[in-house]
């Protein structure tokens, strides 16, 4: 049998570092720290190392169709497929980032919404029976979702949403952030926050779609906020470490085999949360 093996996404350094980190300590097997550039990556593998933990490194820029495509085909040929999916990588402009409004919605929604699904997409078929996928959303996109028009808020809540309706919602944003028009469309002033409403319900949609049509497989798929944690994106003031960010989408990529909950939910600080 394969041994068996965790992917984390956006890992060099910040919450995916640690993640990878724990994942070193707790996981048995392999653990991939992943960067979508590769001197970036092999320095932080050393600087893991320097502590005597041991994990392997692959290029994976999500960005990149054909980044993805190799890694999974990497993973499918080498372990028969991924135990632990971490989403982690994701960006965000500053507040004080002068970049027009347009700009910031096109390429935020690029990374966090429409590269993470990329992932979802090409790695979904080959996660083995009992896996676990995390997807590192934000608290962010919760307040997002409560911004929202009633209209939009109720079609992101509702059970019938389906994968292509939730694409073409986050593809109007876009379109009409271009335009200035997104709030006489019914959308809050915040890319980052609407990209990270789009990843948590897809991954909502996501699980339900699993428990579908892989009932027997047992995987759970989950978002997850790691609270407000002190890296490059949110700065020094923020209350938690990246190893206290970590917790949560460790504790999710852990779930003990036959486990049944959580699935298909937004958890912080370990707890499911309303949406
Ligand atoms: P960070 O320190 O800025 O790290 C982000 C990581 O994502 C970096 O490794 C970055 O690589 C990588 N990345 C960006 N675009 C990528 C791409 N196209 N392909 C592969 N990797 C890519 O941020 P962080 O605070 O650790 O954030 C990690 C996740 O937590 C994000 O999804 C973020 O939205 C979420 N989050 C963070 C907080 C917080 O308070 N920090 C709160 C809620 C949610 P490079 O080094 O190459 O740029």
């Amino acid at each position: 049998m394969s041994p068996r093996v965790a992917v984390v996404t956006g890992s060099n350094k910040g919450i995916g570092l640690a993640i990878v980190k724990a994942l070193c300590q707790k996981f048995e097997g392999d653990v991939y720290l992943t960067a979508r550039d590769s001197g970036r990556g092999e320095e932080a593998v050393k600087s893991l190392s320097s502590e005597g933990l041991k994990p392997m490194f692959h290029q994976l820029d999500i960005n990149d169709l054909s980044s993805i495509t190799a890694a999974a085909a990497y993973f499918k040929d080498k372990y028969g497929g991924v135990d632990v999916l971490v989403n982690n990588a994701g960006i965000a402009f500053k507040v004080a980032d002068t970049t027009p409004f347009a700009t910031q919605a096109e390429v935020t929604l690029k990374t966090n919404f429409f590269a993470t699904r990329d992932m979802l997409t090409h790695f979904m078929p080959i996660i083995k029976a009992g896996g676990r996928v995390v997807n590192v959303s934000s608290f962010v996109g919760s307040r997002t979702l409560n911004g929202c028009s009633p209209a939009l808020q109720e079609r992101f809540r509702s059970e019938d949403l389906s994968e292509e309706e939730l694409v073409g919602l986050m593809e109007r944003f876009v379109e009409e952030a271009k335009k200035g028009e997104h709030k006489q469309g019914g959308w809050p002033d915040t890319a980052y926050g609407v990209s990270k409403t789009g990843l948590t319900t897809l991954s909502m949609i996501l699980a339900r779609r699993l428990s579908k049509e892989r009932p027997g497989d047992q995987i759970l798929l989950n978002a997850c906020c790691p609270g407000w944690v002190r890296t490059d994106m949110a700065g020094p003031k923020a209350p938690k470490s990246p190893d206290e960010g970590a917790e949560t989408p460790v504790y999710l990529s852990l779930l003990p085999a036959g486990a049944t909950e959580p699935h298909g939910r937004f958890v912080s600080d370990k707890q499911v949360q309303p949406w």
